[in-house]
């Protein structure tokens, strides 16, 4: 488990262990995402989706993302992930590019300029963690500055 908090960019780094890192990679469309999110997370309700993108050796490209969808749970403080919509997008992503692009974890929204995980966050990650078996990561959304957690 690594993790990291920074204002975004487009290419961010991972500690893994001393002397080591993994490289996290934003596509254009993600960074403009992240953007348009940032502006409005301190006076919405939260906010978060999945994550698509590449894995390659020692990196991590995120593509692109699913939105909140109408049967999310959404609140000031919480963000549940249940429309199944979700689901009906990775299934169609994983056909379309003929399983290039996949899942690479989920990110949410937090009302604050600096956002951590709270203890349900951490619980919830360790859930998806468990049944993915591959590299994952959990990003946090706040005004100024994204969390990135990686599960390498
Ligand atoms: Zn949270």
């Amino acid at each position: 488990m690594s993790s990291l908090l920074q204002n975004i960019e487009p290419i961010m780094y991972l500690p893994i262990k001393q002397g080591e890192s993994f490289k996290v990679v934003f596509s254009n469309w993600m960074m403009k995402r992240i953007a348009r999110i940032q502006k409005s997370v301190l006076t919405n309700y939260e906010s978060g989706g999945m994550l698509f993108g590449v894995i390659r050796p020692g990196e991590l490209t995120i593509s692109f993302a699913t939105p909140a969808y109408p049967d999310d749970k959404r609140s000031k403080t919480e963000f549940v992930r249940r429309d199944k919509r979700h689901l009906k997008v990775l299934d169609s992503v994983w056909h379309r590019f003929g399983g290039t692009i996949g899942y690479l974890g989920e990110w949410h929204s937090h009302p604050e300029c600096d956002p951590h995980p709270s203890g349900v966050d951490k619980k919830g990650w360790n859930a998806v963690e468990k049944k993915s078996g591959k590299p994952i990561v959990f990003l946090i959304i706040g005004s100024e500055q994204v969390y990135l957690e990686g599960r390498i």
